[in-house]
């Protein structure tokens, strides 16, 4: 299954913001958007683009802002353009604004779900969880990252996994990370029941989706 395998880090510089896809390194001063100089003059000062001419401040157009927009929330779910756009036309086509359903839709993803539950530090991290047998949903092993969780769904670490020293620290690490509402979190059994469906507010993050629905309806 392909993904991204390049630097996390170069995706935020490209960015310009922080997409927290490195887990505790992201929160640990090590960041390099807590490194920038903070002195006077370079006060507003975030790293680099990424390549050589990085560096150079460029004035995005409308067309330059829609993409990035959306790159920026296909970095953040870590999903490749292809399988993207596929999200965009399922959410386009259900009642509803398109922007919020496409994050929903994003939400619902296996991957995320065993992210928000508190199983792994980043989303890549959760994704390599899911992919390696560790999770089952209603009881039955599921490696599918972009399986989309229902209301009634129940996540869980396999029973043998259970048995894994280090997956006993993860979920031990359950217990100190905070579960979205929408998420009934046992953290004793390394278990998550979708109680409800995900709503815009529960992404928690600043995107402006509607800039995502500008760009595909050209
Ligand atoms: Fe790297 Fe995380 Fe900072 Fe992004 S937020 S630049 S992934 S440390």
């Amino acid at each position: 299954m392909a993904r991204y395998t390049g630097p996390d880090c170069k995706q935020c510089r490209r960015e310009g913001t922080k997409l927290f896809l490195k887990g505790d390194r992201c929160t640990s001063g090590k960041c390099p958007f807590d490194r920038v100089d903070t002195s006077a003059r370079n006060r507003d000062a975030a790293p680099a683009a990424p390549g050589q001419h990085g560096a150079a401040k460029k004035k995005l157009r409308e067309y330059g802002m829609q993409l990035r927009e959306k790159e920026k929330v296909r970095r953040f779910y870590g999903v490749l353009e292809r399988q993207f756009h596929n999200y965009y036309v399922k959410a386009a086509n259900q009642d509803g604004m398109a922007g919020e359903n496409l994050l929903v839709l994003l939400e619902r993803r296996l991957d995320n779900v065993v992210f928000r539950m508190g199983l792994g530090a980043s989303r890549s991290a959760s994704r390599q969880f899911t992919l390696h047998d560790h999770i089952t949903v209603n009881g039955k092993k599921v490696n599918i990252p972009s399986y989309s969780v229902r209301v009634g769904d129940v996540i869980s670490v396999s029973d043998y996994s259970k048995s894994k020293d280090s997956v006993k620290a993860l979920i031990a690490a359950m217990a100190d990370k905070t579960a979205p509402k929408w998420l009934d979190v046992n953290a004793e059994n390394g278990t998550a029941k979708v109680v409800a469906m995900p709503t815009r507010e529960d992404v928690g993050f600043d995107f402006n989706e509607q800039l995502i629905v500008e760009l595909y309806s050209k």
